[in-house]
């Protein structure tokens, strides 16, 4: 398959060229020229399928014959090697908790996904690849676990310094090997900034391999589609119908996936565009301005996002068509007060964690769910992965699972830079292989 730019329709690409130059020389996203509808088969097969099964057969129309078959199969069993349930949290409102992965996050799922395939792509290639990953929070974790000791390929995290919690701070600043942590004295938005022009610089594109692995990258996001399925066919046999899917949204790489399952034939009912108080998306819905603002910090800071760089690509998915978009998709702000109150309630009433960005979520469903339907929202990440804001609205300690014990005993290492391209770009010119 090939896949075009979001700024040129007839700008095409193969694969392997749009996974490691992420995106477009035209600074377009790159999409799937076709998205094809699943086979009946696939449905019949679906609720006896493992997450493994599930990846190969929805993702091979787009990632085979490039990568062979065999070798695909191998490759998706290894990526979805955790659990992804779908747990009751209130009479018609389950988390699909996603959050069970090596960084308690659902961004393990692409970024373990993206580092095999590069691995495959880069195997016998002469020059180092440097990936370049700006994060609001869990992006940096994830894609820094998903690489660690990949041969040929070197990781640069850019953070922005005094943002993002302690605990996510260590799953990406104690790794050694072949990650580099980045601190930035500025904001995520500068931190996007400084990789989006590392990545139009032609000084540094003439001297250096470089990638992304933000949600830009086409095998970051398209593997995302593979809990839809999954959660869907839980719910299923759980006797649900009428599903309506809420995903708690920064950049909108995980809806975007989700739209995409959803043309496949995922026979989901709706989806809602769920944001903190970055509420740009939601706004755009209801008025059809779109207009990117600063980030604003809330407490879900992974949602932090002031000009969500996947939007295009879910307007691209409606044909730039407002009311297409809003048939399918709702939108829904949640204030930081709601975040809390949401959280507090849930323990009392239900006895389960919610994380904060996982609350708006749930949020949004209690708002939205009309009578006879089912709610399912994207558990994005683990509770004791933000212990400064869960334990203090309900007063006890959420309990860490071992691997999360593991990244806070160890040491941070970082390098710190302003927010200046210049400086940014020399550092990359004297470290990158
Ligand atoms: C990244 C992230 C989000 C937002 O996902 P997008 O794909 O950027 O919309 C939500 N919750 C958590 C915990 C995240 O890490």
């Amino acid at each position: 398959m090939q896949f075009y730019s979001t700024n040129n329709v007839s700008h095409k690409s193969d694969l392997k060229n749009a996974v490691i130059n992420g995106l477009a020389p035209d600074k377009g996203l790159y999409m799937p020229e076709e998205i094809p509808v699943l086979p009946e088969s696939f449905w019949i097969d679906l609720p006896n399928m493992n997450l493994g099964e599930i990846g190969y057969h929805v993702l091979k129309p787009y990632f085979c014959p490039t990568i062979p078959e065999g070798e695909f199969k191998e490759l998706t069993k290894e990526a979805f090697n955790f659990p992804i349930p779908l747990q009751k949290v209130s009479e018609n409102i389950s988390s699909l908790e996603l959050f069970h992965g090596p960084t308690l996050a659902f961004k393990d799922i692409g970024a373990r996904f993206l580092a095999r395939v590069m691995a495959q792509f880069t195997r016998g290639m002469e020059h180092h690849i440097n990936v370049l990953v700006a994060t609001s929070g869990d992006t940096g974790s994830a894609v820094a676990n998903g690489f660690l000791g990949v041969d040929g390929v070197d990781v640069y995290v850019l953070y922005p310094k005094g943002l993002v919690s302690e605990v996510q701070e260590k799953q990406f600043t104690t790794l050694g090997q072949n990650i580099t942590a980045i601190e930035i004295d500025g904001t995520f938005d500068d931190c996007q900034r400084l990789v989006k022009s590392a990545f139009m610089d032609e000084d540094l594109q003439n001297k250096l391999v470089l990638t992304s692995a933000n949600s830009i990258n086409l095998a970051r996001f398209l593997p995302q589609m593979v809990y839809y399925f999954y959660g869907y066919a839980q719910a299923v046999k759980q006797g649900k119908k009428d599903i309506i899917v809420s995903v708690p949204s920064g950049n909108f790489g995980n809806l975007t996936a989700g739209i995409i399952a959803y043309k496949m034939g995922l026979p989901v009912k709706h989806f809602i565009a769920a944001t903190n108080i970055n509420d740009i998306v939601p706004k755009y819905l209801y008025s059809g301005i779109y207009s990117p603002a600063k980030s604003i910090s809330t407490p879900a800071n992974a949602m932090d996002v002031g000009d969500p760089s996947n939007f295009v690509r879910i307007q691209d998915l409606f044909d730039k068509k407002l009311e297409g978009i809003k048939n399918v998709i709702t939108g829904y702000v949640c204030p930081n007060e709601d975040i809390f109150a949401m959280i507090e309630k849930v323990f009392t009433d239900n006895d389960y964690i919610l994380d904060p960005h996982g609350a708006i979520g749930y949020k949004s469903l209690t708002e939205l769910l009309d009578e006879g339907e089912f709610g399912m929202f994207l558990a994005t990440a683990h509770p004791a992965k933000f212990p400064e804001t869960v334990e203090e609205i309900i007063k006890q300690k959420v309990e860490q699972p071992d691997r999360l014990k593991a990244f806070l005993a160890g040491k941070k290492d970082v390098e710190e830079l302003s927010e200046d391209f210049e400086s940014f770009k020399s550092f990359l010119l004297n470290v990158c292989k």
